[in-house]
């Protein structure tokens, strides 16, 4: 089958043998953004390291792994090895793939706070990106999928047709806690505005679930208000559909 090619991330890889130097051996798998300001190999004279492209995933063993994450209780990952990209707003989460065949025991699959999804199939040495992440699922409830599309066609303007009073729809949310990435890779500040997947019903307050759109065309969902109460379906905080 044709490989196809992370368009967000790149890695480092060293030859491994007696003679790869600490540095290089430690930055080995390190996932590196591509537009991400990184020193680049060589490290030192006579270093053998390159930047390789990062595969990406199949659309059914995305699937897969989606599944996994959803069938499996949030464990933080310590990212101590520092190979997964770090963020100030980001938390790592991991889930092991032993619920699928045996031969995957070494396979864990990692996932971010703010919707990064990769997967390693050697035991942390490595990593591949489960490309689009989330927006893979094809069975987020049907509420979320019509207002979603609704919004879309809508292009995030406001209050589409048919949304009771007191649905808010683009109001200002300020990611006050840095749950989400506050600047884009060149830097610029990213502002985000919310809106309500559900109608808000006459006489009750709003319920958690939201969409929460980027300056940078990034979109959110959550089915927790931002975390603040547990997911009724052991989602993450946010999960990036775009
Ligand atoms: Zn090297």
């Amino acid at each position: 089958m044709k490989k196809v090619y992370s368009d967000y991330w790149e890695e480092w890889v060293a030859e491994k043998d007696f003679k790869t130097c600490v540095a290089c051996r430690t930055l080995d798998g390190k996932i590196i953004g591509i537009d991400m300001p990184f020193i680049k190999p060589p490290l030192h004279e006579n270093c053998r390291c390159r930047i390789e492209k990062m595969e990406v995933v199949s659309e059914k063993d995305a699937e897969d792994y989606i599944d996994t994450i959803l069938a499996t209780d949030r464990t933080v990952y310590n990212n101590f090895a520092g190979k997964l990209p770090d963020a100030p707003w980001r938390i790592w989460y991991e889930a092991d793939k032993t619920n699928l065949v045996e031969s995957d025991k070494t396979t864990k699959i990692l996932y971010s706070s703010d919707g990064l999804i990769f997967v390693t199939r050697d035991d942390y040495k490595s990593f591949v990106e489960v490309s689009g992440g989330w927006n893979h699922i094809d069975d987020l409830p049907a509420n979320v999928v019509n207002a979603y599309t609704a919004y879309e066609v809508h292009g995030w303007k406001g209050n589409f047709a048919g949304q009771t009073p007191g649905t808010n729809a683009g109001r200002s949310w300020g990611n006050t806690i840095n749950q989400l990435p506050t600047t884009d890779s060149s830097g610029n500040p990213i502002t985000y505005r919310e809106f309500d997947v559900n109608n808000r019903i006459p006489g009750a307050d709003r319920d958690a679930e939201r969409f929460v759109v980027g300056s940078d065309g990034s979109i959110y969902y959550t089915d927790s208000h931002y975390g603040q109460s547990s997911s009724p379906s052991g989602l993450p905080d946010f999960i990036k559909i775009k």
